[in-house]
């Protein structure tokens, strides 16, 4: 059986409890749960339904990572006390909360790492400012930016700027959580949940596509699952195989919705003493073989709408150009391609594609990475959820900005916004599976854990007479271990003593 939340919840008649863990104050019966599942009645005890999570890691003799089902310490470790050779990093999954906030954090528990008295502070955060972003590699068009996104016909968030090879849409937020319908808080808050736990998620684009979207797989576009990521925009293309094409070819027009890339008139091209050859391509010149707005955005070559790719060719200059004249039309991708060869009267004419120009092609798809979907969960813990960790939250912040605590969220690194308050990023494949909950508020539930010298913590007006030591958690029996994520840092390594000792306070 669980043993008792440390958040409370008060006792009622007839054995109902109530739950203090968010604002809904669930009254919960015997042997149900509340309306989120996160906390139930368990005999009475108002109980945290799921384990707790510690990630855990075994070091070798020689130093390297043993695979987690192999070590020995699994079959009790920490749990049963016994000496593991195993590092252990309790995680903010499964750990309860601290709303009203003036409570300290569920778990605070002291360790040593490298001789270093160190402190974990651990909590679940109940985010109602929080949001998904979500890049998406791929250059087909999904939608205007700031075109509304839904999911279930309600608006869950917009098309935002386009980066280099991605198209990025930013979903949830508190707008949608909370200044819309019922009905659009409580699909926005689903949405982002299902994609933070890596779950596949349906949306639409008003005036765009029907995305198909899962974090690290790749994403499906009106139906058309993507495979690769471009090598570059349609100039990049064109300057990395500038040298492989010469000697091979008269021309090559690298398409693409936003640079497209003519080789003649590129730089490159220049570079290589290619003659000019004439082929004038629609759009707006920015700069010598660098074309804006050949087309219009869609699903065809290179992110643009065309299909056929000589429509982007606005003319061929006869003064120039010659019969016989060997032409490249290749995507960013490498994924569509089409030799040409001008006839007497300068029309292009599609040709069998020379062995040397088609080893080209294939290296621009082999440079091409897998194109997939990643999820960043974003959120803002500057505000009430630091009283869980300090009596005087402003310290916390101070000390994570100046680097002496670290910030996780399930174990995961985390990038903490510069400016005011603690406002992070994750990406959600870092953190281990079924890392976050909801409340019906509605909110996000998300793990996060601050650790920093016992000293330090001390000195920020920590929560010290609520400090445990690891071990002693072996009394709590919904503990679970799961693996460490080779790539997360150890977040237990000390933050290094500043120059002359001094280690800035507030
Ligand atoms: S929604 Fe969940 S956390 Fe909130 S009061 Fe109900 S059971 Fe507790």
């Amino acid at each position: 059986m669980a043993e008792a939340v440390p958040s409370g919840g008060s006792r009622e008649e007839a054995g109902i409890v109530t739950c203090d863990a968010c604002p809904v104050l669930c009254r919960i019966r015997p042997g149900l749960t509340g309306a989120c599942d996160r906390y139930g009645n368990v005999d009475g005890v108002l109980t945290r339904m799921d384990p707790m999570v510690i990630a855990a890691k075994v070091i070798d003799e020689k130093g390297e990572l043993v695979p987690f089902l192999a070590g020995p310490e699994w079959q009790g470790g920490i749990l049963a006390g016994a000496p593991a050779p195993a590092r252990h990093f309790l995680t903010g999954i499964g750990s309860g909360t601290t709303y009203p906030d003036y409570k300290p954090a569920p778990f605070i528990v002291a360790s040593e790492h490298q001789g270093v008295d160190m402190v974990t502070v651990v909590t679940e955060g109940i985010f109602s400012y929080c949001g998904v972003k979500l890049k998406i590699d791929t250059d087909r068009y999904v939608g205007p930016e700031q075109a509304a996104v839904r999911a279930d016909g309600e608006q869950v968030g917009h098309v935002t700027t386009a980066e280099y090879g991605s198209q990025m849409l930013a979903l949830g937020g508190v707008r949608h959580l909370t200044g819309g319908s019922k009905k659009e808080g409580v699909v926005a808050c689903r949405t982002m949940l299902s994609l933070c736990q890596k779950e596949a998620v349906e949306l639409t684009v008003d005036g765009g596509a029907k995305l198909k979207v899962q974090a690290g797989r790749p994403p499906v576009i009106n139906g058309m699952r993507e495979e690769r990521m471009r090598v570059g925009c349609g100039s990049a293309t064109i300057g990395i195989f500038a040298k492989q094409w010469h000697g091979h070819l008269d021309e090559v027009v690298v398409v693409d919705d936003h640079i497209t890339g003519v080789l003649s008139e590129h730089q490159a091209g220049r570079f290589l003493d290619l003659k000019p050859a004439g082929v004038r391509v629609r759009g707006r010149r920015s700069t010598p073989g660098r074309y804006f707005q050949v087309a219009n955005p869609g699903s065809g070559w290179g992110g643009t709408d065309v299909s056929d790719p000589l429509a982007i060719i606005e003319k061929i200059d006869a003064k120039i150009a010659w019969p016989g004249l060997r032409m490249l039309m290749v995507s960013t991708t490498g994924e569509d391609a089409e030799y040409f060869v001008l006839d007497d009267s300068l029309k292009p004419v599609k040709a069998a594609m020379p062995e040397p120009i088609k080893k080209v092609v294939e290296r621009i798809g082999e440079n091409c990475e897998p194109a997939l979907v990643s999820v960043l969960f974003m959120a803002g813990a500057g505000g009430s959820l630091r009283a869980g960790v300090t009596e005087n939250p402003v310290m916390l912040t101070r000390s994570v900005k100046s680097a002496l605590t670290r910030v996780t969220s399930g174990g995961a690194p985390v990038y903490v916004w510069p400016g005011g308050g603690i406002t992070f990023m994750v990406d959600v494949l870092r953190m281990p599976d079924n890392a976050f909950g909801h409340v019906p508020t509605p909110a996000i539930v998300a793990p996060i854990e601050f650790s920093l010298r016992l000293d330090d913590y001390r000195e920020l007006g920590g929560h010290m007479a609520s400090v445990r030591r690891l071990d002693e958690l072996g009394k709590v029996d919904r503990l679970k271990l799961t693996a460490w994520h080779e790539a997360n840092p150890w977040p237990l390594e000390p933050a290094p003593a500043p120059a002359g000792g001094h280690r800035p306070r507030g």
